[in-house]
C-alpha cells in the first residue's frame, strides 16, 4: 500500500496514543506495548496519551502506566476531563447549574471549576462513564434533554475492551438519551474530535508529519489522528466496530513492536 510506504520511509519523532487497548486491556498490561513505550522513552522519543476516558484523573492514568512499567507523567496524559471542562469554560460562566452522570474525577472537576453541580433544572448534562449508573441518573439527564439542555459526551464510544470482554460505554448512555429526545444533538468531546490530540501535540511540540496516533478503534482513534492531520497507527485488535470504510489508517500494526525500526535513525533503509 502506498501509505504504508511513506510512513516506514519517515521517522518517527513523536507518538501520540491511546490507552485503552493499546497499553493495557482493563487492569491487564499489554506487554508488547509497554515494551515499545519503554524503548521509545529510553530512545527520547517524546509521547503523550489521549483516552476517551473521564474515570481517572491524569495524574491516576500517569500511575496506572508507571505501575505496568510505561514511564508517565501526568502532563503527558489529555483525557476527556480536560475537554469536557475546556468546553464549558469556554461557553458558559462559573455558576451554570450544571448535572453529570460520571464517577469522582469527573465531577470532582467540574466542582472544582466553579459550576454547579445539581440535579435541578441544569443548563448543561455532561455524560461519562458511570460504573453505578442508574435509573435515577437516566431519568435526570433526559429530562433535563426535554428541558433544552446541552448535552456534552465525553465520548462516543458504545463499548470499552475490559479484561474479560466489553463493558458497555458512553456512547450507550447517549444513545438512550437522544432516543428518548430526538431532537437533542449531543456535543461529544472526545475522539473522534481532533481536540485531545491538539493538545497533545502541543505538548510534544513536535512536526504534524513526524508524530503518530495509534489506536485500537477506527471510528474513534482513527479518525481523531486523520483530522488532526497525523499519520494514524491502527494496532489490530478483536474490538468489534461498524465498519467506517471511509476512515482509513495509514498503517495497521499488531504489535507495537513493529513500529521501533521507525523510530530509529536508521529508518529510511526500512522502505
Ligand atoms: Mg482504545
Amino acid at each position: 500500500m502506498k501509505k504504508q510506504e511513506s510512513l516506514t520511509r519517515h521517522i518517527i519523532r513523536g507518538i501520540i496514543s491511546d490507552l485503552d487497548g493499546v497499553a493495557y486491556r482493563g487492569d491487564t498490561a499489554i506487554p508488547s506495548s509497554v515494551r515499545a513505550f519503554r524503548v521509545w522513552h529510553e530512545q527520547g522519543v517524546p509521547y503523550a496519551f489521549v483516552t476517551n476516558n473521564s474515570t481517572k484523573s491524569a495524574a491516576q492514568f500517569a500511575a496506572k502506566l508507571t505501575s505496568i512499567g510505561i514511564p508517565a507523567e501526568p502532563r503527558q496524559v489529555f483525557n476527556t476531563i480536560s475537554a469536557a471542562m475546556a468546553l464549558l469554560a469556554r461557553r458558559w460562566p462559573q455558576g451554570t447549574p450544571v448535572f453529570a452522570i460520571g464517577e469522582q474525577p469527573l465531577l470532582a472537576a467540574i466542582e472544582a471549576a466553579g459550576y454547579d453541580l445539581t440535579s435541578a433544572d441544569p443548563e448543561v448534562v455532561v455524560l461519562g462513564f458511570d460504573s453505578t449508573l442508574d435509573y435515577a441518573k437516566l431519568r435526570t439527564a433526559i429530562r433535563a434533554a426535554l428541558a433544552g439542555a446541552v448535552i456534552i459526551a465525553t465520548n462516543p464510544d458504545v463499548l470499552t475492551p475490559v479484561h474479560d470482554g466489553y463493558d458497555p460505554c458512553v456512547g450507550v448512555l447517549t444513545a438512550a438519551v437522544v432516543a428518548a429526545v430526538p431532537s437533542v444533538t449531543p456535543v461529544v468531546v472526545g475522539k473522534p474530535h481532533p481536540f485531545l490530540i491538539e493538545r497533545a501535540l502541543e505538548y510534544l511540540g513536535t512536526a504534524k508529519h513526524e508524530t503518530i496516533m495509534i489506536g485500537d478503534q477506527v471510528a474513534t482513534d482513527i479518525a481523531a489522528g486523520n483530522a488532526a492531520g497525523l499519520r494514524s497507527i491502527l494496532l489490530a485488535s478483536d474490538v468489534p466496530f461498524n465498519a467506517a470504510t471511509s476512515i482509513v489508517p495509514d498503517r495497521i500494526v499488531s504489535s507495537l513492536l513493529d513500529l521501533l525500526d521507525a523510530t530509529s535513525e536508521r529508518a529510511g533503509s526500512l522502505s
